[in-house]
């Protein structure tokens, strides 16, 4: 469900008036046909066919194959740690190509010590949820409670700051007017087991394994689109997959199963598979749905895990073909602070259910436009944004020639 445009543009995409115009010559882009030969240009800022009179210089790029950059739907770790991992960290999304990033849940200073490295020219851009509306108890809260004794969060960091409790329609009238001011790029709600929410919410065995009482999930839709904001739901369970459709989510944020109950397992997999009813429902309401299923990479295939790794498999399998069936639209996202959608890309493509193309399109094409809906990001037609990767080799032979990349551009600036 597409919003009416709120957010300002993005600085990287204002700036475009010091650019050089390039011609860039001799290669293969992809767009509606495949991969098509010929010579664009980047002017101001953004790729064209139309010859410009003036060109600053040329750059051959021999028949190299011209994707649009990579995106990551779900990751948290761009935040503040310290300047230099987050310096090598920022260094490897450009490295790797993936140059638009949602983190649906943040802490706001943590964003906010990010000024000025990312959003601006020669940056990855990134949007952000700021904290996630949960229930008391709920999923955040152990990591919190972690990173509390730890002492890499205070008190202060708690409810109003990486966290919203929201038990009640009350709770959400008296602490709305405050989320708004921290200037969320979308909202971020947690449904866990909602299904079962009832008998969760006053049970410790549940602590940070429930969520938000999934009958205010409308409340906070109508709030959030009131704003111009899009909403999107954690969801641990096909019950909360359908709570959060039914919701009127904008965007699901996992896919059901992804990290099995609470010791990570999979015993029985009924609770997690999408109903095609819900598929359907999804697809017609144009809801995007982020993977996050690389997790599995996490359980050897030849070791002590065989088993669960192949539960695992099998259930990512069968959701996604579902899914893909329904035509839901797909984003890639990890949800891993090791990963930057690199492995989630790699694990998908393990299971066979995408072929290179459609994979590599779901990478480069949907994910930017799930991040970016207002801009014209993840394409290569004439008036998209000119930022590009030159792949080396083909990708649709080998999806690993995906990481083969001799050329970046961001924004109509060539990236060193
Ligand atoms: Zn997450």
């Amino acid at each position: 469900m597409m919003l009416a445009a709120c957010r300002p543009p993005s600085p990287s995409a204002t700036s475009a008036t010091s650019q050089r115009t390039y011609e860039l010559r001799d290669a293969r882009w992809l767009g509606a046909d495949g991969f098509q030969p010929g010579t664009r240009y980047a002017v101001a800022g953004r790729l064209t066919r139309q010859r410009p009179a003036h060109v600053d210089s040329v750059i051959d790029l021999a028949g190299r194959w011209i994707v649009p950059p990579f995106g990551e739907a779900h990751n948290h770790n761009v935040d503040y740690t310290t300047p230099r991992r987050t310096d090598s960290l920022l260094a490897r999304y450009l490295h790797d190509g993936v140059f638009y990033v949602q983190n649906p849940g943040s802490l706001p200073r943590g964003r906010d010590s990010l000024a000025g490295r990312v959003n601006v020219p020669g940056a990855i851009d990134v949007t952000f949820a700021n904290g996630l509306l949960t229930a008391t108890g709920g999923h955040p809260m152990g990591l919190y409670n972690r990173n509390l004794a730890r002492g890499g969060m205070t008190v202060a960091d708690g409810d109003g700051a990486f966290f919203w409790l929201i038990d009640s329609l009350p709770d959400l009238e008296r602490k709305w007017p405050r989320i708004l001011p921290q200037h969320p790029d979308f909202i971020k709600i947690v449904l866990v087991h909602s299904e079962d929410y009832a008998r969760r919410r006053n049970d410790s065995t549940f602590f940070n394994w429930r969520g938000m009482d999934p009958a205010l999930v409308p409340a906070v839709v109508q709030r959030a689109h009131a704003a111009g904001l899009r909403v999107g739901a954690h969801v641990d369970t096909r019950g909360d997959f359908h709570n959060a459709l039914v919701g009127g989510v904008d965007e699901i944020l996992h896919i059901p199963g992804f990290r099995g109950d609470e010791r990570t397992q999979l015993t029985d997999t009924a609770p997690y598979e999408i109903t095609e009813a819900d598929a359907k429902l999804a697809a017609a309401r144009g809801v995007v749905v982020v993977t996050t299923e690389g997790g599995a990479l996490g359980f050897d295939p030849r070791g002590t895990d065989s088993t669960r790794r192949r539960q695992f498999d099998a259930l990512a399998t069968r959701n996604l073909r579902v899914l893909r069936a329904a035509g839901v639209r797909l984003a890639l996202g990890s949800d891993t602070y090791r990963d930057d959608s690199v492995l989630e890309a790699e694990y998908l493509a393990t299971l066979g259910v995408f072929t290179p193309l459609d994979l590599l399109r779901l990478w480069s094409e949907a994910t930017p436009r799930a991040i970016y809906p207002q801009r014209r990001v993840g394409c290569l037609d004439d008036g998209c944004e000119a930022s590009f990767l030159a792949l080396s080799a083909d990708p649709t032979t080998d999806f690993a020639n995906t990481k083969r990349i001799a050329l970046r551009m961001k924004d109509g600036r060539l990236l060193p």
